[in-house]
């Protein structure tokens, strides 16, 4: 996690919490009646959104979180099929923030499996952005009086990593590193480790 990856989620905030309350809203959630949206940040700034998909069987279900990283792992510039949505290629470490809304007053955070799987693509130090039901860009402007400028942003973001992977510093957001969600985690790096058979 660069200074500019720092920047660039202080820039981007509100905007990906934006875009998750906004991805909850195409939830597919008939019998749990608790909708989750999920938007990712990109390297270059772009988001990709997820909803969780609910199933008959239950046992199908797939969340918010997992459904937007499927969507952003499946880019491909290599093949020769027109896709709309397709776009520059997502590579693992390209997601640098991961944000959550959801049905719940208060936030909602990604469940095992979840973490798991963003820690596949993720660093650790990605940032989990969590949010309630009724946050919205004007709420957090009028908790904090005015908007903090782009500085304190950024500065806010480092905080997260000095404090042990939280921050405190803005009403109505949880912001952690995926380190804090998921302490003394397993990756794809630890298979490349010596073994013996
Ligand atoms: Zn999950």
């Amino acid at each position: 996690m660069d200074a500019a990856d720092l920047r660039l989620i202080a820039d981007k905030k509100h905007d990906l919490l934006e875009a998750a309350q906004e991805a909850r809203k195409l939830a597919y959630a008939p019998y749990s009646k608790f909708r989750v949206g999920a938007a990712l940040l990109l390297k270059w700034g772009e988001i990709i959104l997820g909803a969780n998909m609910e199933n008959a069987s239950y046992g199908g279900t797939v969340c918010a979180e997992r459904t937007a990283i499927a969507k952003a792992m499946m880019r491909s510039t290599s093949l020769s099929v027109d896709e709309a949505a397709s776009g520059r290629k997502v590579e693992a470490g390209d997601i640098i923030a991961v944000a959550v809304a959801s049905d719940l007053e208060g936030s909602c955070s990604p469940c095992g499996f979840c973490r798991q799987v963003i820690r596949e693509f993720c660093s650790v130090h990605t940032r989990v952005l969590m949010v309630g039901r009724n946050w919205s860009r004007q709420s957090a402007q009028s908790a904090t009086g005015t908007a903090p400028s782009s500085q304190q942003q950024q500065q806010q973001q480092q905080q997260v990593e000095d404090r042990q992977g939280k921050e405190f510093d803005e009403a109505n957001v949880e912001c952690v590193t995926l380190d804090y969600l998921l302490p003394m985690s397993f990756g794809p790096e630890d298979l490349d480790k010596p073994r013996h058979t």
